[in-house]
């Protein structure tokens, strides 16, 4: 298969005689060889100039979710971040590291990224968590956000551009509740706004009896009466005795959680992701209502271009959470292994793929990873082979081929491999 790919590779450069200038810098902008050349931009005067933004040859995109994304202004990524309420554990950990090599892989084609990752800082477990410490909530959570960060730089996630705070954005989302009022897609009752959801199982292909059981699960109330429908969703609701309240047109109140991110995700990247991520486990009801809530309230389709959501990771054959306690926490990981070493592991497969953590498998990465550093100090340069590792980053992701490619091929290969997947 490596093979398969470079031979492929080769062949598309058209014999070893093309200038290799990008050999130089395999991750600028454009690799087509039009940055070199001189380009008559006076109908044949002999006035010429070289300039980088000309192509003669369309420039690379990135194959995302199985569909190509092109991109003609910086890409818009929205992941979906932590509630600042435990420590990290693996599964946040591999979200948040693919949305990173999303993010370096558009950077790769030449075009920027802006990256938002939130802070979903209003929540009852993060409440609880805080009262049982007898901690403000905000403080409580600023003290966890201060120990995701630090695992989250030891993985060398580069940090967001935006990082909202739910609790510094709910004028959105009372602007977004109001947007829906107003379109028909919401109604208020009793301190409430409830976004109509009755169609929303099935913009993801779920049946009606797994999407209550996924409602019930993840706090959506499907059972509360006041509602019309089960799958009604609360976009603003009364907050309980003690816990944190913002006044609103309809009471006092606070968000609630897929409201939350619809409004950061609009408020700081307008009405269209090029990419949402986040966890398996967010499809359903998270995502699908995030972003039924601001297709209503801006009405762009899609509101999200591509959707990632990564692979779970399990313990045992069972899924990693806080809940069960079923965890691999990353400071853990760090003290015996190198921050490269477990962001390669999980890296290593597809982003889609639900997999089990095994001790075995951090040796594995830390082998994988001498493997690389020793190819990438070689003097192999074979430009077939950073094509094949830039064709396979493009194709959906592809890190298992580009990083085989990379140990074989060596030389540049590597050294393209270990810089567009931060893995210095
Ligand atoms: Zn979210």
């Amino acid at each position: 298969m490596i093979a398969l790919a470079v031979r492929v590779a080769r062949d598309a450069l058209h014999g070893s005689s093309e200038p290799a200038w990008w050999l130089v810098d395999p991750g600028a902008p454009c690799h087509d060889g039009a940055m070199a050349k001189s380009v008559d931009l006076a109908g044949g005067s002999g006035y010429a100039v070289e300039d980088s933004r000309l192509r003669t040859s369309p420039p690379d995109v990135l194959r995302l979710a199985g569909e190509p994304l092109p991109l003609t202004i910086p890409g818009r990524i929205y992941v979906c971040g932590i509630t600042p309420y435990d420590v990290t554990h693996l599964g946040h950990a591999s979200t948040f590291v693919w949305a990173d090599v999303v993010a370096r892989v558009i950077r790769m084609t030449g075009v920027d990224t802006i990256l938002t990752r939130n802070v979903t800082d209003v929540d009852d477990v993060l409440t609880r968590a805080a009262a049982e410490r007898g901690r403000p909530y905000d403080e409580f959570g600023l003290t966890q956000e201060y120990f995701f960060d630090r695992d989250m730089a030891a993985l060398h996630v580069r940090p967001p551009t935006h990082a909202p705070h739910a609790r510094h954005h709910i004028e959105h989302v009372v602007r977004l509740a109001s947007a829906l009022l107003a379109a028909g897609a919401a109604y208020e009752r009793d301190g409430h706004v409830f976004f109509r959801g009755a169609d929303v199982p099935g913009t993801v292909g779920l049946s009606r009896d797994d999407a209550l059981a996924l409602s019930s699960e993840y706090g959506d109330r499907p059972d509360d009466v006041l509602r019309d429908d089960p799958f009604d969703v609360a976009v603003w609701h009364p907050a309980a005795t003690g816990d944190p309240a913002w006044p609103s047109p309809w009471g006092p109140g606070r968000p609630g959680w897929h409201a939350e991110c619809a409004a950061m995700a609009l408020a700081t990247l307008g009405g269209v992701v090029d990419v949402l991520a986040g966890g398996a486990d967010l499809a359903f009801p998270h995502h699908a209502y995030q972003v039924a809530m601001a297709r209503a309230a801006v009405g762009a389709t899609p509101f999200a271009r591509r959707q990632v959501r990564v692979g779970t990771v399990g313990l045992d054959g069972l899924k990693m959470a806080k809940s069960t306690g079923n965890l691999v926490l990353v400071s853990d990981l760090l003290r015996g292994t190198s921050g490269a070493a477990v962001r390669l592991m999980l890296l290593d497969r597809r982003w889609n793929e639900a997999w089990d953590y095994r001790p075995n498998a951090l040796r594995d990465a830390s082998r994988l990873l001498e493997d690389l550093y020793i190819a990438a100090g070689s003097r192999g340069a074979s430009a077939a082979a950073v094509i094949g590792v830039r064709a396979a980053l493009l194709d959906d992701l592809d890190v298992p081929t580009a990083v085989r490619i990379a140990v074989e091929e060596g030389g540049d290969a590597a050294r393209q491999v270990i810089r567009t997947l931060a893995l210095q």
